[in-house]
C-alpha cells in the first residue's frame, strides 16, 4: 500500500471528518518515509492501529437553565493511544465540538504528549455546550451532568483531563468536585487545578509561556531574539494572556489580540495596565476585546483577523483554521519570519506549505504549544508525591522541556540547513508512540 491507497482507505472509514482528516495527513505525509524504512513498523501494521481511537465515549448531557428549561447536548471523551501513559488532553465547551475536531485534537495530542518526553498518551474530549453568557449556576449544572457520565472513565492512571477552549478553573472545580462526591476519592484525576486544591504553579501559564520559550529557541537557530521584535497575537483566552506575558518580558511589542467578533491594533503594544485590564476583561468580567478598544482608543476590526498587520513574529493562539492560505501569504509578504503556534492547527495546509517553501521559522502546535500538557503532566507528578514545587522550579522544568522539544526537531527535522519543525515533531513523537506499540504487542 502506498501513501496514497493508505490515506484513500482512511477517508472511506472517517469521512465527514475533515479536520481529522487534515491532521492525520499532515503526520503520515512526515512519517511515510520512516515508516516504509522501518519493516517492524509494517508488520505490526501500526499506522492503520495508529489512526483508529482505542475508545470514544459519546453521551447524552442534559441540564436545566435558570428559567426552568431543560437542555441537551452531547458529552465526549476519545481514548486515543495509551502506549506510553494514561490518556491526557483538555476538556473543550465550544459550539463547534464535534467528533472530527475532538478526533484530530486527541491524534495531535498522541505526538506532543510523546515529544514532552512525560510518560502520558493521547486524549481529549468535550462537549458543544457554549458557557458563553450562562449563568454559574448553569455552567455548574452542566458540569455536574457531563461528569455523572464521564466519572466512570477517569483515573489518576487512565485518564486525566485538563482545560481547553471554554474550559478555564472554574469549570474544572465544578467538575472536579463532581468527581469527587461520586468516587468519595479526592486524587489527581484533573490537571489544571487551582492552587489551593492539588493545582501546579505555572499550569495556567504554561501553554503560553511554551509558544514563546519555543519562538525563542526557533530564533535562536538564526541567532536572533524576540528583544525588539513586533508581534501579533490571535485569540485573547488563557493560551494569548501568558504568551503576551512572556513576549514582553523577552522585550517585544505585542500589537494585537482577537475573538470570534473581531481583533484589536494597539500599536503602542498590549503591556502593563493595559494587560491587566485584558485579563480582567476576559477572566472575571467575561467581556469583548471589542471593549479594550473602546477603554484605550485602539483600532478595533469587527470580523477580521489579525494577519494582515505587518508584523515579525506571529503567534496564532485561538484555534484550529484561523490563518488561511491567503492570511499566510499576507504574513510572509510582510515579513513575518516566525510563526509559533500555541492553538491547535491554527494554520490551514496550504499556508503550512507557504510557511516552510518560504523558509520562515515555523513551530506547529504540537511542538510549541506543548507547554501545557507537559506542566499538566508535571502537575501529576506532585499529585502523586503530595507536594508542590515552586514557581521558580516548574518554570525551569517547563523552559528544559521545551528546549527538549526544540531538540527533537532539529534532529529528526534537519534537511539542508533548514529545520523543518513539522517534520521533526511528526517523526520524533510517532517513533515514540510506534515503538511503545510494538513492545506492546497487538493490543
Ligand atoms: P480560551 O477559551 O481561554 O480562549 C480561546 C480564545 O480563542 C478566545 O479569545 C476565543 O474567543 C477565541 N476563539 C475560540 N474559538 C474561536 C473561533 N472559532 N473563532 C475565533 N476565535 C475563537 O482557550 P485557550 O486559550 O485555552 O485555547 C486556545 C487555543 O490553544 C486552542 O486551540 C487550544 O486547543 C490551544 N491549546 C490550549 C492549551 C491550554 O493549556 N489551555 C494547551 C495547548 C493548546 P471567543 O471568546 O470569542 O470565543
Amino acid at each position: 500500500m502506498n501513501l496514497q491507497e493508505f490515506m484513500q482507505k482512511v477517508k472511506a472509514r472517517n469521512a465527514n471528518e475533515p479536520e481529522f482528516l487534515q491532521s492525520v495527513e499532515e503526520v503520515i505525509e512526515s512519517v511515510w518515509p520512516v515508516y516504509v524504512a522501518n519493516p517492524q513498523f509494517k508488520q505490526a501494521n501500526i499506522l492503520e492501529r495508529i489512526v483508529e481511537p482505542e475508545r470514544i465515549i459519546m453521551f447524552r448531557v442534559p441540564w436545566v437553565s435558570d428559567n426552568g428549561e431543560v437542555n441537551v447536548n452531547r458529552g465526549f471523551r476519545i481514548e486515543f493511544n495509551s502506549a506510553i501513559g494514561p490518556y491526557k488532553g483538555g476538556l473543550r465547551f465550544h459550539p463547534s465540538v464535534n467528533l472530527s475536531i475532538l478526533k484530530f485534537l486527541g491524534f495531535e495530542q498522541i505526538f506532543k504528549n510523546a515529544l514532552t518526553t512525560l510518560p502520558i498518551g493521547g486524549g481529549k474530549g468535550g462537549s458543544d455546550f457554549n458557557p458563553r453568557e450562562k449563568s454559574d449556576g448553569e455552567v455548574m449544572r452542566f458540569c455536574q451532568s457531563f461528569m455523572l457520565e464521564l466519572f466512570r472513565h477517569l483515573g489518576p492512571n487512565t485518564d486525566v483531563p485538563a482545560g481547553d477552549i471554554g474550559v478555564g478553573k472554574r469549570e474544572i472545580g465544578y467538575m472536579f468536585g463532581m468527581y469527587k462526591k461520586i468516587k468519595n476519592e479526592f486524587t489527581g484525576v484533573f490537571t489544571g487545578k487551582s492552587l489551593n486544591w492539588g493545582g501546579s504553579l505555572i499550569r495556567p501559564e504554561a501553554t503560553g509561556y511554551g509558544t514563546v520559550y519555543f519562538a525563542q529557541d526557533m530564533l535562536a537557530t538564526r541567532n536572533m531574539d524576540l528583544e525588539g521584535k513586533t508581534v501579533v497575537v490571535s485569540g485573547s483566552g488563557n493560551v494569548s494572556q501568558y504568551a503576551i506575558q512572556k513576549v514582553n518580558e523577552f522585550g517585544g511589542l505585542v500589537t494585537t489580540i482577537s475573538d470570534s467578533d473581531g481583533f484589536i491594533h494597539d500599536p503602542e503594544g498590549i503591556k502593563g495596565e493595559k494587560l491587566e485590564y485584558l485579563m480582567d476583561l476576559k477572566n472575571v468580567r467575561r467581556g469583548r476585546v471589542k471593549e479594550y478598544g473602546e477603554e484605550f482608543g485602539a483600532k478595533f476590526y469587527q470580523g477580521h483577523r489579525p494577519w494582515s498587520i505587518k508584523c515579525d513574529v506571529a503567534l496564532p493562539c485561538a484555534t484550529q483554521n484561523e490563518i488561511n492560505a491567503k492570511e499566510a501569504a499576507s504574513l510572509v509578504n510582510n515579513g513575518c519570519i516566525c510563526v509559533s503556534e500555541g492553538a491547535n492547527m491554527p494554520t490551514v495546509p496550504e499556508g503550512v506549505k507557504l510557511f516552510l517553501d518560504n523558509k520562515i521559522l515555523y513551530g506547529p502546535g504540537k511542538a510549541a504549544n506543548a507547554g501545557g500538557v507537559a506542566t499538566s503532566a508535571l502537575e501529576m507528578t506532585q499529585n502523586s508525591m503530595r507536594l508542590s514545587w515552586s514557581r521558580e522550579e516548574v518554570d525551569e522544568k517547563l523552559r528544559t522541556i521545551m528546549s527538549s522539544i526544540h531538540q527533537q526537531c532539529v534532529q529528526y527535522g534537519t534537511e539542508d540547513n533548514f529545520i523543518n519543525y513539522v517534520k521533526g515533531a511528526n517523526i520524533a513523537g510517532f517513533m515514540k508512540v510506534a515503538n511503545a506499540m510494538i513492545d506492546h504487542g497487538i493490543v
